[in-house]
């Protein structure tokens, strides 16, 4: 199949993230080895979804993974022009459909050079690494990255992470972590506020407390140029609370995410959020026994990606694509948890992520070419 006929069949599974997604996973498996690939499936516990890897070539240690996710965001309320789940192809040199360039494109470009890798003599291995659940939280990553280090006695040394790019080489993303803080206060007539707890009045502080934890950490000058915004940042999106202007709240409920530049550490900031929590809470508790401040990971934290320009993924990288500007991205991805893992990772997909998670969705055709050019480099200098 060409790789325009295989995003096209990946496209047709309409696999969101939190779906399952054993009909691609699947589908995919099956192609594989129609090539004479063993691969191997990653499932959930559940057995309702599974991640896929596999290792083309020699037994050795060394090698690069090319990873991709195999689910896309929802296309509901958005204004598509097209089937969003119909692969459709315009006089523009683009291919319309959700999840085109986030990140089927990529996965696309891997299953076409099937033909070449398994044709090939490889002096180190290929591995092809594909997960589920990306856009809710990178949650299957970790354990099939775990997978495939304990599957395989030899150890894969490189990952080339599809996200795309543009076919720019990344080697920076921010870490992110998405939190829900619940605060338990007493209920009571609004003239009571000062022997009530309002959990609206405690959530507010709580908020204010993030906003001036980020503008410190700035005015600290924790700052990275080559972000934007080059600093890390935390931010309330949701807050749920309250009945009538003359109620005093007693439960209040705020949504919010940290996203955390290399040098900064998430642990150090959540450690002295908790630390303000146990003091509201030890201050107020004297007026109200069952005040409560409780903050829960959404997902676990995705670390940042920070690969130097020194290292050999970005030599090799260099060697295989004539995009040799490297850059780095405002989106979290899969890439920080293969690097916290020891395997060096860069991020180098087709299409833009301006495209992604949006209507009508595209990836230009040309950028498809240069990614399956890039992949065939890989196979050729590696034979
Ligand atoms: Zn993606």
């Amino acid at each position: 199949m060409t790789v325009a006929q295989l995003l096209s069949k990946l496209v047709s599974f309409s696999v969101l993230g939190g779906e399952s997604n054993l009909t691609i996973i699947h589908w995919i498996k099956e192609y594989i080895e129609a090539f004479g690939v063993e691969t191997v499936l990653v499932p959930n516990t559940e057995n309702t979804k599974a991640s896929l890897h596999c290792r083309i070539g020699p037994a050795i240690s060394g090698g690069v993974i090319l990873s991709g996710h195999t689910d896309v965001v929802p296309v509901k309320g958005q204004n598509w022009n097209t089937d969003p789940f119909v692969l459709t192809e315009k006089n523009d040199g683009k291919l319309y459909g959700r999840g085109s360039c986030d990140m089927k494109g990529f996965v696309a470009c891997c299953l076409s050079i099937l033909p070449l890798l398994t044709k090939a003599t490889l002096k180190t291995p290929i591995y092809f690494a594909f997960s589920y659940d990306e856009e809710i939280g990178c949650l299957a990553a970790p354990e099939l990255i775990e997978h495939i280090q304990n599957h395989y006695t030899e150890k894969p040394r490189f990952a080339i992470i599809g996200e795309p790019s543009l076919m720019q080489p990344i080697v920076g993303h921010k870490g992110i972590c998405v939190y829900d803080t619940y605060v338990n206060g007493s209920a009571g007539h609004s003239s009571g506020i000062l022997k009530e707890v309002s959990a609206i009045h405690e959530s507010a502080r709580l908020i204010l407390w993030l906003e001036a934890k980020m503008e410190s950490l700035i005015a600290a000058g924790s700052l990275d140029d080559r972000f934007t915004p080059p600093h890390s940042s935390l931010h309330v999106g949701i807050i749920n609370s309250g009945i009538l202007a003359n109620v005093i709240a007693d439960k209040a409920h705020f949504a919010w995410d940290a996203r955390v530049l290399p040098k900064d550490s998430l642990e150090n900031i959540m450690s002295d959020f908790q630390d303000y929590c146990n003091e509201r809470e030890k201050e107020l508790q004297l007026r109200y026994p069952d005040f409560k401040i409780i903050t829960k990971e959404q997902h676990p934290p995705v670390p940042a990606l920070d690969t130097s320009e020194k290292a050999s993924i970005v030599a090799l990288l260099k060697e295989i694509n004539p995009n040799h500007n490297l850059g780095t991205v405002a989106y979290a991805a899969e890439a920080g948890q293969f690097a916290e893992a020891g395997i060096e990772s860069i991020i180098c997909g087709p299409g833009s992520i301006d495209q992604a998670h949006r209507a009508n969705e595209f990836v230009a055709k040309n950028e498809l070419k240069k990614c399956v050019e890039m992949l065939e480099k890989l196979v050729f200098i590696n034979s």
